[in-house]
């Protein structure tokens, strides 16, 4: 493994990726891990409550309210952010730290407030930060995706529809941007966006 991540110091950026609601950052970022075991996905956590199949530890630390701001007040998280209004998501510090000082590649799923507050405070904590937008293929797609869901009333689609337009303005601030027309293709130019930043010769 040694050989293998031998990147040099002023590498190993954290991989920070980020895009609008429902664009599938998830799925992508699912099939990277599934080809290229070798990476680090942040687990996050999350005052949500899990969903059927979601594992503790795994997809997300589950805590309460409580747990969650102690947390907090003791600096225990790189950035926090409150998504779609409701429950608190954090990204525990240490662990990236600890995964980046073994040169393993360390990605983060995080919102887009996450992302911006991961950019404020990267200097301050000595990361350095390569941020990476993953952009529907149209805004009609996104608007797809969003109704695919088939889970919200007419009203709810229209506002997130609002904010979708709002969070695809986003992607200027971004350092790299990568379209997801299929995951696949999404996954493949993500790997080659890290293996580059890791100096992965494989
Ligand atoms: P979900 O509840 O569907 O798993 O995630 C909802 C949203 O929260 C997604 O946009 C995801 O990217 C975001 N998210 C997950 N973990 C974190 C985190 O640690 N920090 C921030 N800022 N957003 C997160």
């Amino acid at each position: 493994a040694e050989t293998q991540h031998s990147a040099s110091a002023s590498t190993r950026r954290l991989i920070v990726l980020s895009g609008p609601t429902a664009v599938g950052k998830g799925t992508v970022e699912k099939k990277l891990l599934a080809d290229h075991p070798q990476i680090w996905i942040s687990v996050s956590a999350t005052t949500r409550a899990p969903r059927p199949g979601e594992v503790d530890g795994v997809n997300y630390h589950f805590m309460t309210e409580d747990e969650f701001v102690a947390k907090e007040a003791a600096g225990e998280f790189l950035e926090t952010a409150v998504v779609h209004g409701m429950a608190h998501y954090g990204t525990p510090l240490k662990p990236v730290q600890e995964h980046l000082a073994k040169n393993i590649p360390t990605i983060l799923e995080i919102d887009l407030q996450g992302a911006r507050r991961v950019r404020q405070r990267a200097a301050e904590l000595g990361l350095d930060v390569l941020t990476v937008f993953i952009a529907p293929p149209t805004f009609d797609d996104l608007a797809k995706r969003l109704a695919s869901r088939g889970t919200e009333t007419e009203e709810q689609r229209v506002r997130r529809l609002e904010t979708a337009k709002v969070e695809l303005a986003a992607e200027s601030e971004f350092d790299v941007v990568i379209v997801n027309d299929t995951v696949e293709r999404a996954a493949e130019k993500l790997w080659q966006v890290i293996k580059k930043e890791f100096e992965i010769d494989r």
